[in-house]
């Protein structure tokens, strides 16, 4: 798959449900309301789509969310997506998760072949965490970046820089991650949604982060990737890798190598526009996936140049109108 850009797209997220059972308070209000259970594509409507994409050139799938582990029966979605591992048709299957439920899936994510888990953590104080997502429990998140690690997954940890929030815990937050053997990748917020907050008070540049790291810190360039949009550096002192995701500071669209696919079947084409295209209704259409493969088609066909995220005190509303949990990030 070729867009107009020339960019190839290999690289699908899945967010398998809008649902949470926290509400991290960059990402969602606190009253969120959620799709109604019969909107929702069925695991093996979700399974279909995906082997479509994948059929079509897609080596790596991201599931995530909402929080994906917490959708009823998704392992069954993970261990019948394993089968392209098995045939060689995808690279990677990976998940994206607060890590609520790690401890209890992690087993069974390694035994389908999933090799690495993305678990996202903002503080390392439970009393932080409480507040960054609003009643979550820090234990079970730590019991499952452990669980996760002695299954054999390669962990790594996502942390949003908030300003006032957590930037005085972050070197902390890295070299906990790097102590534990696993990567470290900062995310700076993005302007999607309404929240309860003002993102202008949360918003805390990486560069400067990175800055601030750089005075502590050797911070050695690595061409290191992922297929993700994350610039690495290695840490001399730590030995492990650091992450920036920069998407206001520094803007990665022309290598973007993505589309991402919602619970009700929309596929958007960019984090950052409002352009989706409906794949439900070819999906439903017809058992075969002519008209599925047409729609698909003609959306990565319109996928445009990138996004225009601007945060700033003259702008109050949103880039886009819908939730991170809607696409996952
Ligand atoms: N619930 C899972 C989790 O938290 O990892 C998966 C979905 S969550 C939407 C995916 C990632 O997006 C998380 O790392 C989260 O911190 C990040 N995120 C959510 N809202 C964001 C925003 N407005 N700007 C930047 N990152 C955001
Ligand atoms: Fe849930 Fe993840 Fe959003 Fe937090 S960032 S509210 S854990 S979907």
């Amino acid at each position: 798959m070729l867009d107009p850009f020339g960019r190839q797209i290999t690289y699908l997220r899945v967010s398998v449900t809008d649902r949470c059972d926290f509400r991290c308070t960059y990402c969602m209000a606190e009253d969120m309301t959620f799709l109604p259970k019969a909107e929702l594509l069925t695991l093996e409507e979700l399974d279909r789509l995906c082997s479509a994409f994948v059929a079509k050139g897609v080596r790596k799938l991201r599931l995530t969310g909402g929080e994906p582990l917490v959708r009823r029966n998704v392992m069954s979605l993970v261990q019948s997506l394993a089968r392209h591992l098995e045939s060689g048709a995808l690279d990677e299957l990976t998940v994206t998760t607060n890590g609520s439920q790690l401890a209890r899936f992690a087993g069974e994510l390694k035994a389908a072949g999933v090799r690495r888990v993305n678990v996202s953590l903002d503080t390392l104080s439970a009393e932080r965490f409480r507040d960054i997502t609003r009643w979550g429990k820090i234990e079970p998140v730590l019991q499952g970046v452990d669980a996760a690690l002695a299954a054999g997954l390669k962990v790594k940890i996502n942390t949003v820089a908030l300003r006032g929030i957590n930037e005085d815990e972050i070197a902390d937050l890295m070299t906990w991650a790097h102590g534990k053997g696993m990567d470290f990748t900062l995310i700076e917020t993005m302007p999607m949604g309404e929240i309860d907050a003002d993102r202008t008070d949360q918003y805390l540049p990486l560069s400067l982060v990175r800055s601030r790291l750089a005075q502590k810190y050797t911070l050695d360039e690595s061409d290191y990737r992922t297929g993700g949009p994350a610039r690495y550096v290695r840490v001399a002192e730590t030995g492990g890798r650091l992450g920036f995701i920069t998407p206001l500071t520094h803007n990665f669209c022309e290598s973007c190598n993505r589309v991402r696919l919602t619970c009700t079947g929309m596929l958007y084409m960019c984090l950052g526009q409002d352009d989706a295209a409906d794949l439900r209704k070819p999906l439903r259409a017809s058992a075969d996936d002519a008209a599925l493969d047409a729609a698909i088609d003609e959306a990565i066909g319109r996928k445009p140049k990138g996004h225009d995220f601007v945060i700033d005190r003259r702008k109050n509303s949103p880039a886009v109108a819908r939730h991170m949990s809607v696409t996952g990030g």
